[in-house]
């Protein structure tokens, strides 16, 4: 990890990437959004598909403002905080300054470490290796499972127990195993209706 110092509580993060594309997964589907990728995850899932992010050090520390103007630079209202884990870092500071540009923001996690920054919307998107804290099911707005197995419902349903009424619940397959695993999610939504499917739609759009 790098330490807090360097970071000057946030007003400089790790940036993997910046890029305005539409989101692929979750309730947002469809939407165009602006993506900052931070780097750093400490969580370790094998079949992570952004495992070029886990070292944070090989990512230079970008000034918050420097992000936020790339931002409002392209037509997009919608900013997605992704990672890695984007909640190794205090948030505040970005977020602050997003929405004082009047942009709508959506976090992607794990839930693993504490929240920081003002959000609009949270994914959580629970993981077996670094299970949420409690604060995180509380924030939810959006619970995303990822489905590797016919283990993960179970998974899925206990999770679900955490979050608050209102949040909404998806089921996602794990991509290397989507055809393998699709038919037992589709059963298991239509069984189970206040599950949706969330399918990682970009990767057939082929944009990032
Ligand atoms: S929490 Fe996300 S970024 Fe971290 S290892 Fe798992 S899938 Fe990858």
């Amino acid at each position: 990890m790098i330490d807090a110092e360097v970071l000057d509580g946030g007003r400089l993060l790790p940036l993997v990437e910046d890029f305005y594309t539409v989101q692929g997964e979750g309730f947002h589907t469809g939407k165009a959004a602006y993506f900052i990728r931070l780097g750093g995850c400490d969580v370790g899932c094998s079949w992570c598909d952004a495992k070029y992010t886990w070292n944070p050090r090989l990512y230079p520390p970008t000034p918050v403002g420097e992000i936020v103007r790339r931002a409002v630079e392209c037509a997009a209202q919608s900013i997605v905080i992704t990672g890695g884990e984007p909640l190794l870092y205090p948030l505040g500071p970005l977020t602050e300054e997003l929405k004082r540009q009047g942009l709508q923001i959506f976090l992607e996690t794990s839930g693993s470490h504490p929240f920081s920054g003002v959000f609009d919307w949270v994914c959580l998107s629970p993981k077996h290796k670094q299970p949420p804290l409690d604060e995180a099911y509380g924030r939810a707005d959006e619970l995303k499972v990822i489905i590797c197995g016919e283990e993960d419902f179970e998974w899925a349903e206990d999770n679900a127990s955490h979050v608050g009424d209102g949040c909404m619940l998806y089921l996602q397959p794990e991509w290397s195993v989507s055809e393998r695993i699709m038919p037992s999610i589709v059963e298991y939504v239509k069984r189970n209706p206040r599950w949706n499917i969330s399918i990682q739609s970009h990767k057939y759009m082929r944009i990032p």
